[in-house]
């Protein structure tokens, strides 16, 4: 048993591919149905295949006139309009076959007729009459329609298990029929604040006492990352009644806390889950905000000891405790990925720490420039309200001109 944790502190990359390796096929496997409008943003636990070929008949792509390509080798060449299919129409080839040198009008979404091999848009056309059509510009074989099962042949895989459902993924789910699908339930993530110094938000704070925000902010976070919260109050910088809440906390799927992972006399948190036997796998990282962020595992539960000031535990969440959650969600891993921007004012800063500092992403179009937003430190949520996303400096820059390419975590 150990009450006093070794100090591991790892670059920022090292630690998140530690965070990713531990994460890689943790998913709570357990599955439940909800309908299709309820599966946005959950992460699905079936494979949705084609229930049929998708086109599921050859499908024209404009308004216009399917042909025989062959018919149209001169131009302009004069054609005989036998009939019409409109979207919703099933051509059978009776009445709407096209013969050599006929046509058929046709219009967007509707089936290619048995015959044709192209359409023929319809400004590229003009019609004398009902039934003499003049068509100025030649068409290949094949063009403006996509043949039946190009899309996906029926009983194709359209999306995976893992894959988190957006407006897309819901679109599929829709064309193949499926009106409740089969996805995993959301981890529960325990959140617990410390600090004697905090209170809940409902209460006045005495002069030297701050309202958990924090508790508030990660919650939030950890539903938009696919998790369900469980806040657990505010634990006082004190081990009995600390160790309880954690113990409790450690009944979820995760534990993140917030606060007394530092090094003052009244940060406990590792000394007590060190008392509980946890396994701590990085007690720091070289990233500012969040220095002091610790991630570890107690019984066969992870947990995250993300630092108390608010902007480093909003980063050191999206930095490292969200692909655990998504992981938990069964969520097929995803990398971090960064924006590029120019700088719009230089960054003096000071080497040692990777830095991902409150900015405010402006421009438009491809033109995107940024600049940090004027802030007091990694308490400063105000500053962080109005910024938009996170300038990364690496470690081994203290000055970035004006015009350099950065890299930006959006938020
Ligand atoms: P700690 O990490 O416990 O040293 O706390 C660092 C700073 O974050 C202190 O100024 C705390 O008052 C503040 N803080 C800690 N917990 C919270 C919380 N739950 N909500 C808002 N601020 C907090
Ligand atoms: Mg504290």
């Amino acid at each position: 048993m150990s009450s006093d944790p070794t100090s591991t502190v790892l670059s920022f990359e090292d630690a998140r591919h530690l965070v990713e390796r531990h994460a890689a096929g943790v998913c709570l496997q357990v599955v439940e149905k909800v309908d299709l409008l309820a599966g946005a943003g959950r992460v699905l636990a079936e494979r949705i295949l084609a229930d049929r070929d998708f086109p599921p008949f050859d499908r024209a792509t404009r308004d216009g006139f399917a042909v025989r390509a062959a018919d149209l080798a001169e131009v302009p060449a004069r054609l005989e309009v036998v009939g019409e299919v409109k979207a919703g129409d099933w051509p059978d080839s009776g009445t709407f076959s096209v013969g050599r040198g006929q046509a058929v009008g046709i219009m967007t979404g509707a089936p290619l007729p048995p015959g044709a091999d192209a359409v023929v848009m319809v400004e590229q056309t003009s019609l004398s009459g009902i039934q003499s059509l003049e068509v100025r510009r030649g068409v290949k074989p094949g063009e403006n329609f996509v043949p039946r099962g190009a899309e996906a042949p029926a009983g194709q895989m359209l999306l995976d298990r893992g894959l988190r459902l957006d407006h897309t993924g819901i679109a599929i789910a829709a064309s193949v029929g499926k009106s409740r699908v089969e996805v995993f339930r959301k981890p529960r993530v325990a959140v617990l604040s410390t600090g004697d110094e905090v209170v809940e938000i409902d209460t006045t704070p005495g002069p030297a006492q701050i309202r958990n925000s924090n508790s508030y902010s990660l919650a939030a976070q950890v539903q938009a990352a696919g998790g369900e919260p469980v806040r657990l109050g505010i634990a006082p910088d004190e081990r009995s009644r600390l160790r309880q809440l954690i113990e409790e906390g450690l009944g979820c799927d995760l534990l993140l806390l917030t606060g007394g992972v530092s090094m003052g006399k009244y940060d406990l948190v590792e000394g007590v889950l060190g008392e509980l036997e946890a396994e701590f796998y990085f007690t720091g990282a070289m990233i500012q905000p969040g220095r002091p962020v610790v991630f570890g595992s107690c019984g066969k539960k992870y947990f995250f000891g993300l630092p108390g000031n608010p902007v480093s535990t909003m980063v050191t969440f999206e930095l490292f405790a969200r692909p655990m959650i998504e992981a938990l969600a069964g969520m097929t891993p995803q990398p971090l990925v960064f924006l590029r921007a120019q700088l719009k004012s230089e960054i003096r800063t000071k080497t040692g720490l990777k830095r991902f500092l409150p900015a405010v992403l402006v421009g438009e179009f491809e033109n995107a420039e940024v600049e940090l937003a004027r802030w007091q430190g990694s308490g400063d949520i105000a500053a962080l309200a109005r910024a938009n996303c996170y300038v990364v400096v690496p470690p081994e820059r203290e000055r970035i001109e004006v015009g350099e390419w950065v890299s930006v975590l959006s938020r």
